[in-house]
């Protein structure tokens, strides 16, 4: 589904009538493609903390031209603010007016990324005030920014430095269009576990990945997201999706597999056509899911089981026998399909949303397990994207909904994609038990 607004407020005499109005004016997002350059303009990097020339290091490494100081009137792709040695709220306004200073050179779709650490139980006051303030002021900035820009956080458990695995899987992550539609966010990396990639553009080679509902939507893109970043995908839906469930598996190369995800056998069926077919199975993404909407108060079984059915209780079964599997033990990756509707709640979906909360709980408690095997399980929560689904909305609804986000603009599924093959691949292994949404900072709800 195309969004029409946004192409007209980019054109011509219409987006001088916008301006003037003081309509929302989304603009067009920059997203990636194989082999795109990270960035295509210097990064600034800000903070003196010791880590700080480690960050600039690995973005030299990356052919990427990094200045400490800003400099007058040359453009710049994204702003790296390090914070992670803050103890005291007072030391925020030093690097936080500077980079504040520095937002007037950031280029259209330009970034400013956060390096901080999280508040715990056990930080002294002061320490977790200027913590949590970061997120305070990152939050905000993402609602300040325009042009398709974005603001987003990388948050380091006490112990783990910028220049880990995972700091810098989720550096490279939040500074390419892979993230286009990812705002106001933070990615906790909790560990040092993870491995670099050989190559960067296909991080995903040699890993088998198995889509669950892969016939359209989100999933379809799932499929092909993955087999772009290299991985050999094994394509699952119900049976009555069986013709478009082969033409996806057969434009990615892959294996279709017609299972419906609740039957009591569904992990034995999915771990046996991987092994028989392709020898292992690394990669497992929950994308299947249902809704049926309705107030409580009109609410029958039928809906709530189904909905509770396919988008949770599936998962869990599926899980349960994966791990306990010596197939699925080499650095494993689970990624669940959550949604913002299962964090701030949603007027006639009290069903789906017990579900995606569910997934959120589920991902959780189940990281510590999955750790084990040196694997992560994460969810991704999309809020509006582009899709039959959300066309089906009546369009005044459609057009809000839209427009609720710090972008202004609906997610494509390729957006949900591209935050899945991230958190399946090498270099977000510190990454476990976490969410992220993709969904434009949406002003609704949590
Ligand atoms: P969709 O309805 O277009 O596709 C879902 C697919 O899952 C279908 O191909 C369907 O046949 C399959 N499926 C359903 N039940 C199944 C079962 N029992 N076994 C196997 N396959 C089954 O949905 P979508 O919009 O692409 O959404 C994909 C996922 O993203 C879902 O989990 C959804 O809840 C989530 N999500 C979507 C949005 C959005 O805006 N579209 C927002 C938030 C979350």
């Amino acid at each position: 589904m195309t969004d029409k607004y946004l192409q007209l407020v980019n054109a011509g005499p219409t987006r001088n009538v916008a301006k003037k109005l003081g309509l929302p004016r989304p603009a067009p997002l920059r997203r990636y493609a194989t082999g795109d350059p990270l960035v295509t303009k210097p990064v600034l990097v800000l903070g003196d903390s010791a880590e700080s020339d480690a960050v600039s290091t690995s973005l030299l490494s990356w052919d990427v031209e990094v200045h400490r100081h800003a400099l007058a009137d040359e453009q710049l792709s994204a702003i790296v603010v390090l914070l992670d040695e803050l103890s005291h709220p007072d030391q925020l306004a030093g690097h936080v007016l500077e980079a504040g200073a520095a937002l007037r050179d950031l280029a259209p779709g330009g970034q400013v990324v956060t390096i901080s650490r999280p508040g715990t139980d056990g930080d002294a006051p002061a320490v977790a005030a200027a913590r949590q303030g970061v997120e305070g002021f990152l939050r905000s900035l993402a609602h300040e920014l325009r042009a398709g820009s974005t603001a987003n956080g990388i948050q380091l458990a006490d112990g783990v430095p910028p220049s880990s695995v995972g700091a810098q899987g989720a550096l490279r992550f939040l500074l390419s269009g892979r993230s286009a539609f990812v705002d106001g966010q933070f990615l906790l990396v909790g560990d040092e576990t993870g491995a670099i990639p050989a190559d960067w553009h296909h991080p995903l080679a040699g890993r088998v990945a198995v889509v669950t509902g892969a016939a359209r939507g989100i999933g379809a893109e799932i499929a092909r997201t993955l087999t772009r970043d290299g991985a050999k995908v094994v394509a699952v839906d119900v049976p009555a999706a069986g013709q478009a469930l082969a033409a996806v598996a057969n434009e990615v190369h892959g294996t279709a597999l017609q299972l419906d995800i609740t039957r009591d056998d569904a992990g034995e069926q999915i771990l046996r056509h991987c092994v028989d077919r392709h020898g292992r199975l690394d990669i497992v993404v929950h994308n299947a899911g249902i809704t049926r909407d309705k107030l409580l108060a009109n609410m029958d079984a039928d809906r709530w089981n189904s909905v509770i059915g396919v988008n949770i209780s599936a998962q869990l079964k599926i899980n349960e026998v994966l791990l306990g599997s010596e197939y699925f033990t080499d650095s494993p990756r689970i990624v669940s399909l959550a949604s913002t509707s299962g964090i701030a709640g949603n007027r006639g979906q009290t069903n789906y949303a017990a579900s995606k909360a569910g997934v959120i709980g589920m991902t959780r408690a189940t990281a510590p397990l999955i750790a084990e095997h040196g694997g992560t399980i994460n969810a991704v929560a999309p809020g509006f994207i582009e899709t039959e689904m959300t066309a089906r909305i009546p369009f005044a609804t459609r057009e809000v909904a839209r427009r609720l986000n710090s972008l202004q603009q609906g997610g494509l599924p390729v957006d949900v994609a591209e935050a899945i093959a991230f958190l399946a691949a090498p270099q977000a292994g510190g990454i476990n038990g976490q969410f992220l949404r993709v969904c434009g900072q949406n002003l609704v709800g949590a």
